[in-house]
């Protein structure tokens, strides 16, 4: 007794394998501009075929950018997702594209070249099955999420704000849950400036750079606080020139992360007033959160529980969880508009050599998704005011 809408998923097996096998085929590591409008170009075509509206925003600088869309007005859900990869070319040759032990392996699979696959193919359920009556479904598809999404960030603004709900494609935490918050992801640059003189004949005429740093690391240990979320990780540091010479600058790049929009002002107000700690050194601190949290708002909350209720449609479960890493979906939910992630391929090892997804759970969370989809556009799935 499986609905229209898994029986779809299920007879379409094939089209989604092969989806996945194209887009993985084509490497799209997010600096090569050629190679990651290939990949969009694939994922366009394809969209295309199954009838969706196609643009493209293209970027001189960076890969092009790809907005498909099928159906017409509110309510809009828009499914977000990127086609380049943290791999350089001739990685698949490393680690092929393999379904073994019930899983699928290869470079940029869990992350995220199937669960785009999956996003292409619910929506194609949705709308070929019983098409909605009212509403439409837009899939933003970039191409520099792995290096922050700075080409993207104004685009997926400015679509989530034309849209009622945002359905990220990343994947899910381990073992299937959903992401209902994510933290926010800051970095900052302190370079210290001091006085270089010789160590051994004129140690008192220096002023350490290093030193300097040294002091600014331990008061930063005053914010690194765990039990509330919040981490500060000095994590690249870099300085001076020689053992016998007082150095004369010296850097440290820090990463942040912090749960709400409250801990990230006031963790970026307590870098903004750092001064030197030593007498006649300097320092200069840029930066700031890249991405912003996101929180576990009503409306995040709101659209949690319709996927709770659209996997009871299909006998399925589904559990929510947090994560200290960052995506797209960071900017959709500080912008307000009701954001639930996690909801492309389960499995493990993204951005690691045994990068795989579980195949078992391909065809039950491609269905929960078209579930999901076809709720919110139904007159069951209304979601707070904004
Ligand atoms: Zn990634």
């Amino acid at each position: 007794m499986s609905s229209p809408l898994e029986t779809f998923v299920h007879t379409h097996d094939a089209w989604l394998h092969e989806t996945i096998d194209a887009l993985v085929a084509i490497e799209s590591p997010t600096d090569d501009k050629t190679a990651v409008d290939r990949c969009g170009a694939e994922f366009r075509r394809r969209a295309e075929a199954a009838g969706m509206r196609v643009r493209i925003e293209a970027r001189p600088d960076a890969g092009d950018h790809s907005v498909v869309e099928i159906g017409h007005g509110r309510p809009r859900i828009l499914l977000v997702g990127h086609v380049d990869t943290v791999w350089p070319h001739g990685q698949i040759a490393r680690m092929p594209l393999v379904r073994r032990d019930g899983k699928l392996w290869g470079p940029g699979t869990l992350d995220m070249k199937v669960g785009v696959s999956m996003g292409l193919l619910a929506t194609r359920a949705v709308f070929e099955t019983a098409a909605p009556a009212q509403g439409s479904v837009a899939m933003l598809v970039t191409s520099d999420e792995e290096t922050g999404s700075d080409t993207s960030r104004a685009l997926i603004e400015q679509e989530a704000l034309a849209s009622d709900a945002v359905l990220v494609l990343e994947p899910a935490l381990a073992g299937g849950p959903l992401k209902t918050s994510r933290k926010g992801i800051g970095q900052y640059l302190l370079v210290a400036t001091g006085v270089a003189a010789h160590a051994g004949v004129d140690p008192a005429k220096g002023v350490s750079a290093i030193r300097e740093l040294a002091r600014q690391i331990l008061a930063l240990e005053a914010l690194h606080d765990l039990t509330v979320g919040v981490s500060v990780n000095p994590g690249v540091i870099a300085g001076g020139t020689r053992p016998n010479v007082v150095a004369e600058e010296a850097r440290l790049i820090v990463d942040v992360r912090a749960p709400t929009l409250a801990d990230a002002a006031r963790v970026d107000a307590a870098f903004r007033t750092l001064r030197p700690a030593l007498p006649g050194a300097r320092l200069a601190v840029t930066g700031g959160f890249e991405r912003p949290p996101m929180e576990r708002s009503a409306g995040v909350a709101a659209l949690y529980a319709h996927a709770q209720a659209a996997a009871a449609t299909l006998g399925q479960t589904v559990e929510e969880g947090g994560t200290g890493g960052g995506s797209d979906g960071n900017f959709t939910a500080a912008l307000g508009v009701p954001t639930l992630d996690g909801l492309g391929a389960v499995g493990d090892g993204a951005h690691a050599l045994h990068e795989h997804v579980e195949l078992d759970r391909l065809l039950p969370r491609t269905a929960l998704l078209a579930a999901l989809i076809a709720r919110l556009l139904s007159p069951a799935g209304t979601l707070p005011p904004r």
